[in-house]
């Protein structure tokens, strides 16, 4: 009958639901036993300057080779971590791992990279973050104004005042704000107003079609102008072609991201590509 029917789904809906809670469950456990261990890792994907023909800096993104599970996307664990209360000690480790190894290659390789880290809302609740941040920084000897924080909306609609407290605390040490995903979230005009943001990295899902949709082209166009306006920078992010490219580069757009460019790399792999580029560069 329909009603039995009707209870056995609900039951079905039971038993998918309990599985999930305790799925995210061992994976919270798992997580925190990978973050004691400090066996999160970092991947860095270049940020590349289309006028300068030259790598600027790096994003430095989290991942989690499970031992049993094979890779587990951010997507995945960076909610997990937000919802375990776990997103601050990870955080941490990715900063402290990108301060390490960018210092090195800054070194190594005679330039200036900046390193960009994503920060989650989450995160902000920390009064003591920003301070945490500059002193790893500064144990690193990498400058705080090499150190770009990327930011969702989601940041800015917390509490205002004690994000824009929070804003200001990494504008007075120098480092740069970086408002990522842009153009996926709420209202983020008045906040380029308001918020001390200098830079905004442009979805890709804007970028993807670029090549086949004249009307992404000007919306691209359009944000480029705004970011000119208010003196921002502009990145575009998730570039995969070498047409998306010309189209960008056509319309003024400095600063690009995406596999065209490189994937994210191990360090081992970054270390490498920096390499070569600064070869190819003495050579010539
Ligand atoms: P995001 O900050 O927007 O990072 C860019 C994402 O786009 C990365 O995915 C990167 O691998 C991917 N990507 C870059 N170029 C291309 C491209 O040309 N095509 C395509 N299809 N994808 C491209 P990933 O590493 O899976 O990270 C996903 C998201 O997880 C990040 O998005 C970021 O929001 C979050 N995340 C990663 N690491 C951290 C972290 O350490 N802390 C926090 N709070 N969030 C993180
Ligand atoms: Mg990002
Ligand atoms: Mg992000
Ligand atoms: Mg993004």
């Amino acid at each position: 009958s329909a009603k039995k029917l009707g209870k056995d789904q609900a039951q079905v809906f039971d038993v998918a639901f309990i599985e999930r809670m305790n799925q995210n469950w061992m994976l919270e456990q798992e997580l925190q036993r990978y973050l004691e261990e400090d066996a999160i890792q970092v991947a860095f994907q270049p940020i590349y300057s289309v006028t300068a023909k030259r790598i600027v800096g790096v994003e430095a993104l989290a991942r989690w080779s499970h031992a049993v599970r094979g890779n587990i996307s951010p997507g995945v664990f960076i909610p997990i971590a937000e919802e375990a209360g776990l997103i601050g000690a990870l955080g941490a480790q990715v900063m402290r791992r990108g301060c390490r190894e960018v210092a090195a290659w800054n070194e190594a390789w005679g330039v200036s990279l900046f390193l960009s880290v994503n920060v989650s809302a989450k995160q902000f609740a920390d009064a003591g973050l920003l301070a945490a941040i500059h002193s790893m920084a500064g144990e690193c000897g990498l400058g705080a104004e090499l150190i770009h924080l990327e930011i969702t909306e989601s940041v800015l609609l917390m509490d205002d005042v004690a994000v824009e407290r929070t804003l200001m605390e990494a504008r007075g040490y120098g480092m740069g704000i970086s408002l990522d995903d842009f153009g996926t979230g709420y209202s983020s005009l008045s906040y380029l107003l308001n918020l001390p943001v200098d830079e905004i990295k442009i979805d890709r899902s804007f970028i993807n079609d670029l090549h086949l949709d004249p009307r992404r082209v000007e919306l691209v166009r359009a944000v480029l102008t705004l970011g000119q306006t208010l003196g921002k920078r502009v990145v575009a992010e998730g570039v995969e072609r070498e047409d998306q490219l010309e189209i960008l580069h056509g319309l003024g757009c400095e600063f690009v991201q995406g596999y065209l460019i490189s994937r994210p790399l191990e360090s081992e792999a970054m270390n490498d590509l920096l390499g070569m580029v600064g070869k190819a560069r003495r050579d010539c």
